[in-house]
């Protein structure tokens, strides 16, 4: 016996599926470097430009300068340093929650929150689009697991009914490969009717969404009693890396008792927690940075229609067109390329099948010329694969 691997991958070639990692040779931004060449890209989640800051690198060195560079051990043993502890009390405020616990990557943080509040004889209601880190957190509970239709708050109503013990209710707040936003305020009002607690993960929210960058729940002005649970990462807007898990005293305490994820692994660097607040101040005070973004966003949505490309119900930064067929989606991302573009095609299992798309990012750090490059590239891309036989 032996693992087939190479039947696997061959599969997975033969359906257009194969995953290839571009090299990027230079900082994030709008003009990158990837595999030795000059590209304008629209596909990273650095959606407010501060991942290269100047400010935000040079509170990264003074931090390692005073801090050292390594964590050193996990949160409870000695690793849970004066900068982590003044960017959770931060994040605190930015969310207006109580408290915020700060984790080393989002998937563990979903890991953590969902595993340490939900377990066996419990429910878990998840959005059938949420990201992969949410649904295999739902699985790894062990909690009764179920999905419901993509932003349906009756959807969610009818699995509501049936639900025994703690019920959770798990979902995206902007969501990731379709730039859509949860229907917050429905999905709160179900969830609080049934007793049930309501998590909502805002990764691509925090930054872009709401008067001074809280995300989703700022924009509609949900407390703590409709979302009980938020997440934010701090690897997109933020423009670092980690996460956080915002709520009450006593969900911060138990997920410090109770999220294997948080527990057994070693602090992030206090340094990239200096550098997350210098950030944070950016994200909340700089407004010309969201205002910028929303102008990119409404120019990128007009051009679009008028090339009839089919776009998504999206007012985000996130501004997918649909293609449908995976290796279309390959080509037309490679069309791009040799144009000077990169647009990342995105592929089941990622997406549903058939649903395969450009994912088309914007930032801040974007300027409407460059917007406008992507839209005169599109309109050739598309028209010449309409009517061009010369593509293999
Ligand atoms: C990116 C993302 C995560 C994972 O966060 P990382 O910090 O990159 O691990 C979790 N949830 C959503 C919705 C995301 O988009």
């Amino acid at each position: 016996m032996s693992f087939d691997l190479a039947a696997r991958l061959a599969a997975r070639r033969a359906e257009h599926l194969y995953r290839q990692r571009p090299l990027l040779e230079s900082p994030q931004g709008p003009q990158v470097v990837v595999d030795g060449q000059p590209l304008l890209a629209f596909c990273n989640n650095d959606y407010l430009g501060l991942a290269n800051h100047p400010q935000v690198i040079e509170a990264w060195r003074a931090g390692a300068s005073r801090w050292g560079v390594g964590g050193g051990a996990s949160h409870l043993v000695i690793g849970h340093s004066a900068p982590h502890h003044a960017l959770e009390e931060a994040l605190a405020e930015l969310t207006g929650r109580p408290r915020a616990l700060l984790f080393t990557t989002g998937y563990m943080a979903n890991l953590g929150a969902v595993t340490a509040l939900v377990g066996q004889g419990d429910t878990v209601l998840e959005d059938r689009l949420n990201h992969a880190s949410l649904l295999d957190a739902g699985l790894l509970s062990g909690a009764r697991f179920n999905r419901y239709l993509h932003n349906d708050a009756s959807s969610l109503a009818k699995r509501l009914e049936k639900a025994t013990g703690n019920t959770l209710v798990v979902t995206d707040g902007v969501f990731s490969m379709d730039g859509d936003v949860a229907d917050l305020p429905a999905l709160a009002r179900e969830t609080r009717a049934r007793g049930a607690w309501l998590m909502v993960d805002d990764a691509h929210g925090f930054g872009p969404l709401g008067a001074k960058g809280a995300g989703l729940v700022e924009h509609f002005g949900l407390g703590l009693d409709d979302v009980p649970v938020l997440v934010g990462t701090l690897g997109k807007a933020f423009g670092t890396a980690g996460a956080f898990v915002a709520g009450s005293e006593d969900l911060i305490e138990s997920l410090i008792q109770f999220a294997r994820p948080y527990i057994y692994t070693t602090s992030q660097p206090p340094a990239l927690a200096c550098a997350t607040l210098k950030s944070l101040e950016l994200l909340r005070t700089e407004h010309w940075r969201r205002e910028h973004l929303a102008n990119l966003i409404r120019q990128f949505r007009q051009g679009a229609e008028q090339i009839g490309l089919e776009l998504m119900d999206s007012f985000t930064p996130i501004q997918p067109i649909m293609v449908g067929d995976s290796a279309r989606a390959v080509e037309l991302s490679r069309m791009l390329r040799s144009r000077g573009m990169m647009v990342t095609a995105i592929r089941p299992p990622t997406v549903p099948a058939g649903s395969a798309r450009l994912r088309v990012t914007l930032s801040a750090a974007h300027s409407e010329a460059q917007v406008q490059l992507l839209l005169s590239a599109l309109a050739d891309c598309f028209s010449e694969l309409q009517t061009g036989p010369n593509h293999a």
